[in-house]
């Protein structure tokens, strides 16, 4: 918890252009009407588009840091994986790992240098040519 700082007393405002709170400071914004992205996403929710309406600031290392609110009543609740995101990822994961060159889907992900899997890679070592384990199956 970062040490109560009074410099970011300011429901007005006036300095920070947002009004802006102590961070931990009890008179500052009720929790049930404004949230943090992190308090909002402990509770199953997210903005969901409406614009930061305050913040609340701490100092560490000697720089300022903020957290911005947002209100509870306009955040929507966050959207569960679905079937088809889940398929969506996995869709892209194979991707990366089946090679451009000969389209085998491999089980490990192609690396970008040289971007084709080790059998079409000219420059990867062959049987002999290493003790990796890796080639020398
Ligand atoms: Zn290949």
């Amino acid at each position: 918890m970062p040490r109560m700082s009074m410099f970011f007393w300011d429901p007005e405002g006036l300095r920070f252009d947002l009004p802006t709170w102590p961070f931990g400071h009890p008179d500052g914004p009720d929790p049930e009407v404004f949230a943090t992205y992190r308090e909002l996403k402990a509770r199953g929710l997210r903005p969901g588009g409406q614009e930061k309406v305050g913040q609340l600031g701490w100092w560490i290392r000697g720089g300022m840091r903020f957290a911005y609110l947002y209100r509870v009543d306009q955040a929507k609740k966050r959207r569960p994986m679905t079937p088809a995101k889940w398929a969506s990822i996995h869709k892209a994961l194979a991707a990366r790992r089946t090679c451009p060159e000969c389209k085998t889907e491999k089980d490990y992900y192609i690396n970008r240098d040289p971007g084709v899997c080790g059998e079409c890679d000219p420059n990867a070592p062959r049987d002999g040519d290493s003790d990796d384990p890796v080639f020398a199956a």
